[in-house]
């Protein structure tokens, strides 16, 4: 078979089926498919990032529409290596990254989707959120931090806010990072191992890994109520880093040659333009 083809297959196992359940449990965080070995992830990867950048060169030019890629997954799943991984390959000017911590007192007074909403980026740009409006169906719903009745309206909230984006020219690119028990623990210890990662770890990550069942069925919910036609999700197996930076790589190159880009017209006649620069001093 055709590599191409190849990795339209993989893509397709990724997503979620829009009305289908997510299955979490049925899929391998330690999967590999469409790229088998690590020396063949880091053989591909420069490549990719390189043609990445020439797609962002061109939605920057087009500058009609956004891309927003919305990362969510358990503690020390990779979200960071991620952003490091893939996302500091492309050009600072028009790619923004955000970080949702725990709303500010200010956030709190409005509605759930304000501050996400003034964090979209412009057209034109490459946004990714780091955690996201995901969070008030995730850890809201863990520990109770709103009425039970105020989480479960927010699916449907959710799926009309990612709906009008996507009608005003947003392309979003859902991606859960699916790792396993074990992993995060063998993760978490190594924070504690190497004293240069050992801020990354605090006793609010052990008491969140207590939760951990909770957590999957939370994710098992947004996961499934919320992937559209419109705006789906994908689940990437995330236990190998090297796997997570390629398979993400990977979904945008396909996103973005999908969105067909193009330049825009030049501004005149380029012939006469020319000669009229050319005659000046
Ligand atoms: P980190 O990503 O490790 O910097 O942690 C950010 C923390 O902020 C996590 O514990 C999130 O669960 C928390 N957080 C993010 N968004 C929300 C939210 N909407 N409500 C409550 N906690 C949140
Ligand atoms: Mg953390």
């Amino acid at each position: 078979m055709d590599r191409q083809e190849d990795v339209v297959k993989v893509v397709k196992q990724w997503i979620v089926h829009p009305g289908r359940p997510a299955k979490l449990g049925k899929r391998d965080p330690g999967a590999t498919p469409g790229c088998p070995s690590k020396a063949q992830a880091v053989e591909e990867l420069p490549g990719m990032l390189e043609e990445l950048r020439a797609l962002q060169y061109r939605l920057f030019a087009e500058n009609r529409r956004t891309v927003l890629v919305v990362l969510q997954a358990m503690d020390a799943a990779g979200k960071d290596g991620l952003v490091r991984g893939v996302f500091s390959g492309l050009n600072p000017q028009g790619c923004t990254v955000t970080s949702f911590k725990a709303p500010s007192p200010e956030e709190l007074h409005h509605d759930f989707l304000w501050r996400i909403h003034k964090a979209v980026p412009p057209h034109g740009e490459i946004g990714v959120f780091n955690r996201s409006h995901y969070e008030d169906v995730l850890v809201v719903r863990v520990h109770d931090l709103v009425p039970r009745e105020v989480w479960k309206a927010r699916y449907d909230q959710i799926n009309a806010f990612e709906n009008l984006l996507a009608a005003n020219g947003v392309t979003l690119v859902k991606i859960y990072l699916h790792i396993s028990r074990e992993e995060q623990k063998k993760r978490l210890l190594e924070r504690l191992d190497n004293p240069e990662r050992n801020w990354k770890f605090s006793e609010a990550d052990l008491a969140e890994r207590k939760y951990w069942n909770d957590y999957e069925a939370a994710y098992e919910a947004a996961l499934g109520r919320c992937s559209t036609p419109a705006a789906p999700w994908h689940v990437i197996p995330a236990d190998h880093k090297w796997y997570r930076n390629w398979a993400v790589a990977h979904l945008l190159l396909r996103t973005l040659r999908d969105m067909k880009l193009t330049y825009p017209a030049p501004r005149g006649d380029v012939a006469t333009l020319k000669r009229k620069l050319r005659a000046m001093k």
